[in-house]
């Protein structure tokens, strides 16, 4: 839900009460030109947008934060209007040129903004061994900073980017370099190639005398390289070599060669995040993404290649099909957390499968619990509500989800219906409910009304089950659900295989197939991809030997919850699993 505004004022002033921008001007291409000599505190700007007038307005309102507008002026049907700038709140201008009729018009402002060398985000500045480099982390509505733009993630549009340095500077964008020129006093022009449609938050730029580890082609050709503070160019090679492992499992999942030209990672001495998935220009905390050759570790390049399987899977997931809206922000960072587990999953044997989802799972379903914790769609409409986009609950829920949704509709129909929604939605924006459509087409299942459920509210459904046998009639699973909503279930017992339903109301009835005989035992979270607890009044000690090890992980954390004799019995044969997550987990339990 939106607030309402409270007062209106001029006409277009009303929106300046408004976390978002209004509907009337949609921006087409932005074309930026900087001027950065990251020693000085400031740096200058121009930007020219093309947009769509939807109606007839006087004011343009665009977002804009702590940047002294020096001119600006509108373009249309070929006739230049000089304009006013009306400060609209700390987060936006208004663009005030007379009357403006509805089709295409050019917006262009002259400015000056700040490089702070404080500040994680916006556009800053750092000192790294005695030089000056400076940086950006926009997500999510700090571009603002850095150029007058719609800074939504609605609003996708190609990015033409060129900056003026010091000829000793190198910089960096999303897009490849196309052309260097000298200029007068000591400067170069450096162009970058215009950009895929992205939203303003995912831009980048850097300035500095960086040095680069050049990593080759990795998947589909792609340019692959890791830019790094002078000096520090061979402890990007961990970071390519992981790349050449990750691009291409990620390029076979989704069946779509990498969109964005070309891969650069780049080192921050200082960041917000630990590392923002900018097309093109991947940015990461520097101890995360470089290290010295000699000090490389399997576990340094396990951590770097899951993080990297976070950062590209946001490529397709983020960057080539946004979000609509930051409420819908788990179609990046769920899919992203999900994704890199999975393709983390690739290295190990088929009996390994999961766990590490599975073990995360059951830390976020700790919080989920809680009084405190959040549904993972919830509407952002201010500032502060935006510091809540990148929440746990919308990066490890959202995988969970994503996890029970594969294990429920099937990983082939999964996959297909993925790359149908990613197809479909390429280069553009795309919601939850977009998401669902393209499942039910690959699956025949629709997902609509079990996302809403784990969405949109927060808590973790628990379940018990109860086997019914009498002589004459085939044997029934009795599960009942404490929670309202939709809850997949995939269910299996001793010779009967498994199969799914959707829980809707508190108690449903599942009869077995014809000439089933009743089942020595029965386990209600088949594969264990299921988001919800099971209670056990008592543990299924007879399945133990045919559960999968991602099932025998699920029953400990069930088991610690269920606190009684049998639960005990059960964890204790537990703790001599043979994989040692399992037996770990048994041993906590039992704690
Ligand atoms: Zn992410």
């Amino acid at each position: 839900m939106r607030p309402l505004a409270c007062f209106t004022l001029i006409a277009g002033s009303v929106f300046s009460q408004s976390f978002y921008l209004p509907d009337d001007a949609v921006p087409r291409k932005e074309t930026v030109q900087l001027t950065i000599d990251p020693s000085r505190e400031t740096f200058e700007g121009s930007v020219s947008i093309d947009i769509d007038l939807k109606a007839a307005t006087s004011v343009i309102w665009l977002n804009a934060k702590n940047l002294t507008i020096n001119s600006a002026s509108i373009e249309q049907a070929g006739t230049v209007h000089p304009a006013k700038v009306i400060p609209g709140s700390s987060e936006r201008i208004g663009i005030d040129g007379g009357q403006f009729a509805p089709g295409a018009a050019t917006i262009r402002i002259m400015y000056q903004g700040r490089l702070d060398d404080k500040a994680l985000a916006g556009p800053y500045r750092r000192k790294v061994e005695g030089e000056w480099y400076a940086y950006t982390t926009f997500a999510a509505i700090e571009a603002r900073r850095a150029f007058p733009c719609f800074d939504e993630p609605r609003f996708k549009t190609p990015w033409d980017i060129s900056i003026r340095v010091k000829r000793e500077n190198k910089a960096f964008s999303n897009g490849r370099q196309i052309s260097e020129i000298d200029e007068p006093n000591g400067w170069k022009l450096v162009k970058f190639a215009t950009t895929e449609p992205l939203p303003a938050e995912m831009v980048a730029f850097a300035v500095g005398p960086f040095d680069v580890y050049d990593g080759g082609v990795a998947g589909h050709e792609t340019p692959v390289r890791v830019i790094t503070a002078k000096g520090h160019a061979e402890e990007g090679r961990a970071a390519a070599q992981a790349t050449a492992a990750i691009l291409p499992r990620l390029e076979a999942y989704t069946g779509i060669p990498y969109a964005f030209g070309k891969l650069d990672h780049l080192a921050l001495p200082a960041g917000a995040y630990g590392a923002v998935e900018n097309p093109g220009l991947i940015t990461y905390r520097t101890k995360s993404l470089l290290v010295p050759p000699k000090q490389e570790t399997a576990a340094f390049t396990r951590a770097l290649r899951a993080l990297q399987a976070h950062e590209i899977g946001h490529q397709w997931f983020g960057n080539l099909v946004t979000q609509a809206s930051w409420d819908d922000v788990w179609l990046s960072e769920g899919f992203a957390t999900w994704i890199s587990a999975k393709m983390m999953d690739q290295d190990l044997p088929p009996e390994r499968v999961h766990l590490t989802a599975i073990a995360a799972r059951e830390r976020m379903m700790a919080v989920d619990y809680s009084a405190r914790s959040r549904p993972v769609r919830i509407a952002i409409n201010s500032r502060e509500a935006a510091r809540d986009v990148y929440n746990r609950v919308v990066y490890e829920k959202g995988a969970a989800i994503l996890l029970m949704l594969e294990g429920w509709l099937g990983e082939d129909q999964f996959r297909d219906g993925l790359r149908a929604y990613l197809n479909e939605h390429r280069f553009g924006s795309a919601t939850t409910d977009d998401l669902a459509a393209a499942l039910r087409g690959a699956s025949g299942n629709d997902p609509s009304r079990v996302l809403s459920t784990f969405l949109n509210t927060a808590g973790v459904p628990e379940l018990r089950g109860q086997l019914l046998c009498d002589r004459d009639s085939p044997p029934r699973l009795r599960v009942t659900k404490a929670n309202p909503g939709s809850v997949p279930v995939c269910w299996r017992a001793s010779r009967v295989p498994s199969s799914c339903t959707v829980l809707e109301g508190p108690s449903t009835e599942i009869a077995m197939p014809m000439g089933t005989a009743c089942p020595a035992w029965f386990y209600l979270n088949s594969g264990g991809t299921g988001y919800y607890r099971t209670h056990w009044t008592q543990a299924p000690l007879p399945a133990l030997p045919e559960l999968s090890s991602a099932e025998r992980l699920t029953l400990v954390y069930d088991l610690r919850a269920s606190k009684n004799a049998a639960a005990q019995a059960a964890l204790a044969r537990l703790v001599s699993d043979a994989e040692p997550e399992i037996s770990n987990a048994a041993r906590e339990a039992l704690k």
